[in-house]
């Protein structure tokens, strides 16, 4: 090694450098295609506002492959994670706050300001009535970018975990339950003059869909289909939660179908080292969590009770903690800081701190689950890889330490924790176990304020 260039004596010199002139030039490229979609959003004329789409989306995706290609293409497969502690974008850096600014703001201006997007809907106009029947709105434009970040960031993400079969196949999955059941399918069903539907969210997620006046506008409006678009909402909310949750634990929903998940797990995947691992972080996302959970139990029960008993107070109540809720938690909450916030607080702020689907989902993993992480405890090194990588600020080491099985309500079974491990520690597994059994050790895990205490009562 010769000293004087490279005076590191870390055993990992030289450093990989955090990107490459090919990666360089992708970036710029991209830069382009983003360029193109701000002036027509600034209302500056564009030639032809499809064609000049197609240009800006297909400089967009075909950057990310090359940006992708030269990062893990043409190396031996295995996770590669080099400098993400150290680009700015990845670490709270400049870059991060950028975009963590303008993610946001784009945000802002979908829910209140949609009028100052009137140049980009403009550009959606073709694909909206190919696929919908009717003209642009932000939403389709909302819709298509969310669509085409959870592909392109897929592909990039199976290209990265391509030896692991788990990573692969749940990646697939997300991808497909976006493009077909979140995008294609609610478009199809308005071009058929049907309601807009998403089959993948459901109360209390989707908490107007049991709503007494999503109902009755439901059943009455378009009857037979209604009737059944309500019956599957309430099948899926009440009878298959906890049922798949009992045998997969929460990943069949948050890791595999729902679309914030897909995101989270594509677009995501860079900013997952940011989530909070203290113990005040898990304090917080037990109180929080729980609350919002609270919030829309008593807003959908005020709405029934309004619906069966109208007056006047019931009729104000009911209609502010809808409203609030809506602002609060719908807009705020899981859209300007669960995603404008991804490069501040990680890739899972949203469904760790706020999602009420989350926190049911979390209850039954942790009480009556087969899911847990298996720990092969004295194989541990104590690296702390598995805490790093895990979005939802999960210390799964402090678990493979004591060889007790990583049993939490927020563990959305990403798998990433056992992916990264050197040792093959941990394993995902949907043992047939005392579920009972289970449920008194996930009770009995404490850590205290000094430091860990496992199974101390
Ligand atoms: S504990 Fe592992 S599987 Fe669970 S959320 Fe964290 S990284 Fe993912
Ligand atoms: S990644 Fe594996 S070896 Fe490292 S601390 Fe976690 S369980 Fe232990």
């Amino acid at each position: 090694m010769n000293q004087q260039a490279s005076p590191s004596l870390s055993l990992s010199n030289p450093h990989p450098k955090g990107v490459n002139w090919q990666q360089k030039a992708a970036l710029a490229l991209f830069g382009i295609g983003l360029l193109i979609l701000l002036f027509a959003w600034l209302g500056g004329q564009v030639w032809n506002p499809f064609q000049a789409l197609l240009l800006a989306l297909g400089l967009i995706s075909g950057s990310a492959w090359w940006y992708a290609r030269a990062e893990y293409g043409g190396k031996p497969a295995g996770i590669k994670n080099n400098a993400v502690m150290f680009r700015s974008l990845s670490n709270r850096g400049l870059w991060g706050w950028i975009a963590g600014v303008m993610i946001s703001g784009f945000y802002i201006c979908l829910y209140w300001y949609p009028e100052t997007m009137k140049g980009l809907i403009e550009m959606f106009e073709a694909p909206s009535r190919a696929l919908r029947g009717q003209a642009a709105d932000q939403w389709f434009v909302y819709g298509s970018f969310y669509t085409l970040a959870v592909l392109l960031m897929g592909a990039k993400f199976i290209w990265k975990y391509r030896h692991n079969r788990y990573q692969v196949i749940r990646t697939v999955s997300v991808m497909f339950f976006q493009l077909i059941f979140s995008f294609l399918i609610p478009a199809f069903m308005q071009l058929m003059h049907q309601p807009e539907f998403y089959f993948t969210y459901f109360w209390p997620l989707k908490s107007e869909y049991l709503f007494p006046d999503k109902i009755s506008y439901l059943t009455q409006k378009y009857t037979h289909l209604g009737v059944f678009l309500v019956f599957w909402g309430a099948v899926m909310s009440f009878i298959a939660v906890p049922v798949l949750t009992y045998f997969f634990g929460k990943r069949w929903y948050c890791s595999w179908v729902c679309g914030c998940g897909a995101l989270a797990e594509t677009a995501g995947d860079p900013f997952r080292t940011l989530s909070d691992k203290s113990l005040r972080a898990w304090r917080i996302e037990r109180w929080l969590i729980h609350s919002v959970l609270v919030f829309i139990v008593l807003t959908t029960l005020l709405a029934w009770l309004n619906s069966w008993q109208q007056g006047a107070i019931l009729g104000d109540l009911s209609q502010g903690f809808s409203k609030t809720y809506g602002f609060l938690i719908g807009s705020i909450f899981s859209g300007v800081i669960g995603t404008g916030f991804y490069p501040i607080l990680g890739s899972r702020g949203w469904c760790r701190f706020g999602c009420p689907q989350a926190a049911i989902l979390g209850i039954f993993q942790k009480y009556f689950s087969r899911f847990r992480i298996t720990v092969n405890g004295g194989q541990c090194i104590s690296c702390g890889n598995c805490s790093t990588y895990c979005e939802m600020g999960i210390d799964v080491k402090a678990y493979a330490q004591r060889g007790q099985d990583v049993v939490r309500a927020s563990c959305v079974g990403c798998g990433i924790c056992s992916a990264v491990c050197p040792r093959g520690v941990l394993r995902l597994e949907n043992g047939a176990d005392d579920v009972r059994e289970r449920a008194q050790d996930a009770r009995a895990f404490h850590i205290g304020e000094d430091g860990v205490k496992l199974n101390d009562h």
